[in-house]
Formats: C-alpha cells, sequence, structure tokens
C-alpha cells in the first residue's frame, strides 16, 4: 500500500519516505506501507524498535531462530546476575542457554474508564526454559536473572504496530489516530490509557513471529479503532489490546479520548524495565 506520507508525524515529500514495515521483519513481520515514514520519525522508532529486538527479545529470537538481518549468529549469550552476583555476566553456549522472556501485563485500556478506579500497574509475564542438569554440571549455574526487558520500548512498538494496523486499513485519513504521543515521545508517561490485555487469552498457534488483528471495536458505550497484538503466540504470550483511534464520526469515543489529553500525566512508575530473579530448577 502506497502512503506518500510520514504515517507518524504527517511529514510529506515524496524521495524523503522510505518504507515502514508495520511488524519489525526481525519477528517475521511481512506488511509494509510504502513511502510511510520520514527520517526523523524512522530513526526515532528504530532506537526503541532495537532496544526492544536486542534486549528483551534477543534470547527468544535467537532461541526460536527467527529472521535476522545479520548473516552470523551468536554461538554463545550472556546470563545476568549469575549465581546472584548483581550486574555479573556469564556467556553460555547457546545450545545450553536458558531462554527467558518477559513481558508486562497492564489492566485496561483504560480509557473508557476515567477516572481510574484503580492505579495501573505493571506486572511480569515470564516465559522460561532450561536444563537444570546440563547448568548444574556444565557450568555450575543455579541462579540467575531473566532477561531485561525495557517497558517502555515495548509499548511504543505495540503503539507502533497498531497505529500502522489502523493507518493500513482505514486509510490515514480514515480514522482519527490516538497514539502518535505514545509513538514518538519517549516520555510519555501513561500508557494504560491506551493498551492493555485482552480478558481471555486465545491458544498459542503454531505460527512464529506475531498475530495481530484490527477493527472497530466497542468498549463501553464508544466504538474504537483497536487492534489486538501478540509477539511470540507459540509461547503463549500476553495478547495486548491497542486503542489506535476512533473513526472521524465516532463523538462517544473522540470525546473519551479529548479526556485523556486534558488529564495530567500519571507518574512514570509504568516504565520500569522487568526483570525477575531465577532459580535453575529441575524439570518435571
Ligand atoms: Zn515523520
Amino acid at each position: 500500500m502506497l502512503i506518500g506520507q510520514c504515517i507518524y508525524c504527517g511529514v510529506g515529500h515524496e524521495g524523503q519516505l522510505s518504507d515502514e514495515h508495520v511488524v519489525p521483519l526481525a519477528l517475521h513481520g511481512n506488511y509494509v506501507l510504502r513511502d510511510a515514514s520520514c527520517e526523523a520519525c524512522r530513526h526515532n522508532i528504530s532506537g526503541f524498535e532495537t532496544a526492544l529486538l536486542r534486549g528483551g527479545f534477543r534470547a527468544a529470537r535467537e532461541a526460536f531462530v527467527y529472521n535476522s538481518r545479520s548473516k552470523s549468529r551468536p554461538q554463545t549469550l550472556p546470563v545476568f546476575d549469575a549465581h546472584g552476583v548483581t550486574d555479573s555476566r556469564m556467556n553460555i553456549p547457546v545450545g545450553d542457554y536458558p531462554v527467558t522472556l518477559i513481558m508486562p501485563t497492564i489492566s485496561g485500556p483504560q480509557i473508557d474508564d476515567l477516572p481510574y478506579k484503580q492505579k495501573p500497574g505493571v506486572m511480569p509475564w515470564l516465559y522460561r526454559s532450561h536444563n537444570f542438569d546440563v547448568l548444574s554440571a556444565k557450568h555450575n549455574l543455579t541462579k540467575f536473572a531473566s532477561n531485561s526487558l525495557d517497558v517502555r520500548s515495548f509499548f511504543r512498538t505495540l503503539a507502533k504496530v497498531a497505529h500502522g494496523l489502523a493507518v493500513g486499513a482505514f486509510g490515514l485519513n480514515g480514522f482519527v489516530p490516538f497514539l502518535r504521543p505514545v509513538i514518538l515521545e519517549p516520555d510519555y508517561p501513561a500508557y494504560s490509557r491506551f493498551i492493555g490485555m485482552i480478558g481471555v487469552q486465545p491458544q498459542p498457534l503454531l505460527e512464529k513471529g506475531f498475530e495481530v488483528e484490527i477493527g472497530v471495536e466497542t468498549l463501553g458505550e464508544s466504538e474504537y479503532v483497536s487492534a489486538r497484538i501478540r509477539f511470540f503466540p507459540e509461547l503463549n504470550t500476553p495478547f495486548y489490546r491497542v486503542i489506535a483511534g476512533a473513526l472521524p464520526d465516532s463523538s462517544a469515543a473522540l470525546a473519551k479520548w479529548k479526556k485523556v489529553l486534558e488529564m495530567p500525566p500519571l507518574d512514570p512508575h509504568e516504565a520500569a524495565p522487568l526483570r525477575i530473579e531465577l532459580n535453575a530448577t529441575r524439570n518435571k
């Protein structure tokens, strides 16, 4: 689909725009909006996408052999806080590596539930896979930390994917976008206004990479342009609901959005990195 304008900031000069992968290629994303991001936004976005893909998502990507632009794959991956020693780092051969993947679970999206009845909070969801006998016998490793997830980068990536899906489905002028500040402003604090979890988690998929849906969804009495997104669906990861905007004639939804914009920013407690101390245990 040819856009001809930056979908994030609205700048449009043909020739200075580049193609935009809605879901990162490194997660098997193959849906491209052509001529859809300017250089400044591309730079901004690649900063947080890279932090996620090379940070919290790296071990799972390497362990399950996802796409990578670089041809050479690492022989070892780092384990952090090995033996419980803070800030220590130990390299383990990829075949023995204890894979961890952490994601935030969050209440909301709360756009339809203002003012908040409860302070939104982030709780970690954890996937782990390790072989106790190999770790303890070969590497003397029984205590380590999960890979650390940069929560800001995670939520900004979700917002970016949802916005791109909405542009693809409704056209840049076919909906009123809500997520631009979440995507473009590094310090945007209140993710839970737009991002939350869907109530009933679906079954894991056999496919690798990601699972997305986009459509108009009714929450309360308002209709929103809403995306459902999960990464690594084969690991039964959390499924997120992201409110990308509203149709131009959805006055109830637009009124809710206006209320969000008028609210003072929340403190950024939602954005602290997530990491869990783990003990290796014998698999049952
Ligand atoms: Zn731009």
